[in-house]
């Protein structure tokens, strides 16, 4: 799960989006859900705001339509972080909209939720919560797990199925490619040629499970780079802490 900045919407999807929830808000509250349902589904809620939120989504992770929970490409859904079903009137509130994977929407996550009896959820949000002080991706088993002590990050990998099937293996071939890139980068850098460090980079940014490029990037400079990367050529983390490289990923 990578770190995103939700953007301000274009002024006129906002505006629809507000006046969907004031036509939710007139309607009674035993009627509410069903008809967040209805409306959800509007054909022309569908082409004129579902339509445009998913492209301001997509646009919003790195690598090519990034699911906000497992990483994985092809996200093809847009996922209310808090499920309509618990609460209607957020059908419309763009910080409840990320974009989502069809597995993590409709397989695992569904309308499950859960608060923590504090703060609100207990589902790591991306475009509000650093992951990172949630949640630990090992680079070798391609395995999520919770930082100690934290519950969200405990519900979020079971929530959400981060260690289901075959996504630790796919995350394990992510880091192995992801050291051939940095490698690539160096090389066409050590050569002149600019047009492939772009190319590396984008292949950098845009791979699936895009989440094992910007965890290695964080442990790389982390106090315990040194045990992290025990295993690992000391040439992949000398480039890990590129401030060129570093630069153009995290931009
Ligand atoms: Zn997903």
């Amino acid at each position: 799960m990578i770190k995103l900045v939700r953007p301000r919407l274009p002024s006129e999807l906002e505006s629809s989006l507000l006046r969907l929830t004031q036509e939710l808000a007139g309607t009674p509250i035993a009627d509410r859900s069903e008809h967040s349902d209805r409306m959800w589904d509007r054909k022309t809620v569908r082409r004129d705001v579902y339509a445009p939120v998913k492209d301001v989504l997509e646009a919003m992770a790195p690598g090519l339509d990034c699911c906000m929970y497992c990483g994985n490409h092809m996200a093809d859904t847009v996922d209310h972080f808090v499920p309509k079903s618990r609460c209607s009137l957020r059908t419309f509130h763009w910080p409840n909209l990320l974009l989502a994977c069809s597995t993590c929407n409709s397989r695992f996550k569904r309308d499950q939720h859960k608060g923590d009896g504090l703060v609100g959820s207990l589902l790591v949000d991306p475009a509000r919560d650093d992951p990172i002080e949630h949640l630990d991706l090992g680079l070798d088993s391609g395995m999520y797990r919770a930082v100690e002590g934290s519950k969200k990050g405990q519900w979020t990998i079971d929530v959400c199925g981060l260690n289901a099937g075959k996504r630790p293996r796919a995350r394990e071939r992510a880091w192995r490619s992801l050291g051939g890139d940095l490698k690539d980068w160096a090389r066409a850098r050590d050569e002149g040629r600019p047009d492939d460090m772009s190319y590396y980079i984008w292949r950098m940014r845009d791979q699936p499970f895009a989440d094992v490029c910007y965890a290695a990037l964080h442990k790389a400079v982390s106090a315990d780079a040194d045990a992290i990367f025990i295993d690992v050529a000391p040439r992949i983390v000398a480039l890990l802490r590129d401030e060129e490289l570093r630069a153009s990923l995290l931009q």
